[in-house]
């Protein structure tokens, strides 16, 4: 009996795995969407500012040193706040994706502000970067029921906010069991909570106390272990930073030193997810609409 899953998908160069080393710029967006009470701290602002101002920075040149293009999500709120920060990844080679306006869960609002939030962050980026997105991210990873239609419509290629899988698969959702969804899928390529620097390094008083902050160390081990569980049995690892966070000296270390790790193994191919969208989409994916559970 097969008790591995399906198949695995088949990566370039014969690779048995893909992955991709990804970074949410949420700055300040992400804290005061949670608490607008935040905006009267300016430590808790610096504290997030961090991330556009020094964090980027750091991370592009470990991503220059070690050959690695990736992701970076950018609320179109902290896209405003920092344009040079847009335009330094984008000048580097990197693809700038879509992760809100405000970096508000789209599970909080209806269907017409999420639609408001998803064309405001269109509009920012294309004009800071220079191009449209294609790939979204929910703020918090909350997707709703209604956004892949609406991102369908709006012409992206992507979606990375659920985890009901290891390797991509054409995604739709229908919003309402009695209704079907008219968008053309789009590739879903999943993540997981294991894979986020935030429950390993985020302490910050009154916002999020998950506590103790680990070390490096102990992140990376969980990081590597979780990709050799994909050198395995397969899949598309994805690896979820916050330049708030890991762009902190001792930890952009000691991700560069694993980056490096990554780029010697046999096996692994490395990633944007633009990128990876875009192969995966010449594959023969599984199908997979999302229906809601009703009681
Ligand atoms: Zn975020």
């Amino acid at each position: 009996m097969d008790d591995e899953g399906p198949s695995p998908l088949a990566w370039p160069g014969g690779a048995g795995c893909a992955a991709s080393f990804t970074f949410d710029v949420d700055g300040e967006a992400a804290v005061l969407a949670a608490n607008p009470a935040t905006a009267g701290s300016l430590s808790v602002i610096s504290h997030q500012a961090y991330g556009p101002r020094v964090g980027v920075r750091r991370l592009l040149g470990i991503l220059e040193r070690t050959q690695t293009p990736s992701t970076f999500f950018v609320p179109g709120f902290t896209a405003e706040l920092h344009p040079g920060t847009v335009r330094d990844i984008v000048a580097a080679g990197h693809e700038i994706a879509h992760h809100g306006y405000d970096h508000i869960r789209p599970t909080t609002l209806s269907v017409a502000e999420q639609a408001d939030q998803l064309d405001r962050g269109i509009d920012t980026l294309e004009r800071l970067a220079g191009s449209r997105p294609v790939g979204y991210r929910a703020p918090m990873w909350d997707l709703s029921w209604q956004m892949p239609d609406l991102l369908a419509a709006r012409g992206f290629t992507y979606e990375s906010s659920l985890m009901d899988d290891d390797a991509p698969y054409w995604l739709q959702a229908v919003a309402d069991a009695d209704s079907a969804s008219t968008g053309r899928p789009i590739i879903e390529i999943p993540i997981q909570w294991a894979l986020d620097d935030w429950e390993q390094y985020c302490y910050l008083p009154d916002v999020t106390e998950l506590g103790p902050i680990q070390t490096p160390g102990h992140a990376i081990e969980l990081w590597r272990s979780e990709l050799e569980g994909m050198r395995r049995f397969g899949g598309c690892w994805v690896l979820t930073n916050h330049p708030f966070l890991s762009g902190r000296p001792g930890r952009a270390l000691a991700l560069e030193s694993f980056i490096a790790d990554v780029h010697a193994m046999d096996g692994v191919w490395v990633a944007s997810l633009s990128d990876i969208a875009r192969y995966a989409a010449t594959l023969d994916l599984p199908r997979r609409v999302h229906h809601p559970i009703g009681r």
